[in-house]
C-alpha cells in the first residue's frame, strides 16, 4: 500500500513549475482530498529570489486541507535539507521535493521527519 496518492496531472504541473522557476526554487502547499493529493496553492509568502524559496510563516495563514508541501531543488539533490526538516512539520505530513532537470523521475516524497514516503501516481 502506498502512503499517499497524487494525481498525475498535479504532479506534472509541479514538475513544470520547477522547470519554469529554475534556477530559483518554487514552493507550493499541497491539499489532500480523501487519500489523494489533488490540489495545490502557491505559497503567497514565497521569496522567489535566487537563493531559496524559504517559507515565511507569519505571511501565510494555513488554510484547511493543507497536508504538506512541494518545492524544488535547482541543485538536483532530491533530499531534504536541514532547513527543510525544520520547515516540514509546520506545514503537514507529506513533502515532495523536485530536483533539476525536473523530469518524471526527478522527485521524491518525504514525511515531515525526512523519512521516505511511498506515493502512487494516479490518473
Ligand atoms: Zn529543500
Amino acid at each position: 500500500m502506498p502512503d499517499i496518492k497524487i494525481k498525475r496531472e498535479l504532479l506534472m504541473i509541479l514538475l513544470e513549475l520547477g522547470k519554469s522557476s529554475h534556477p530559483s526554487e518554487f514552493l507550493a502547499l499541497l491539499i489532500k482530498n480523501g487519500d489523494t493529493i489533488d490540489e495545490f496553492e502557491l505559497a503567497p509568502g514565497t521569496i522567489t529570489g535566487s537563493s531559496s524559496a524559504r517559507y515565511q510563516p507569519d505571511m501565510m495563514p494555513l488554510g484547511t486541507g493543507i497536508s504538506g508541501s512541494a518545492h524544488s531543488h535547482p541543485s538536483g539533490a532530491i533530499r531534504p535539507s536541514d532547513a527543510d526538516l525544520r520547515f516540514f512539520p509546520a506545514v503537514g505530513k507529506y513533502h515532495i521535493i523536485i530536483g533539476a532537470p525536473y523530469t518524471e523521475d526527478d522527485w521524491r516524497c518525504f514525511f515531515a521527519d525526512g523519512s521516505p514516503c511511498s506515493v502512487e501516481v494516479i490518473d
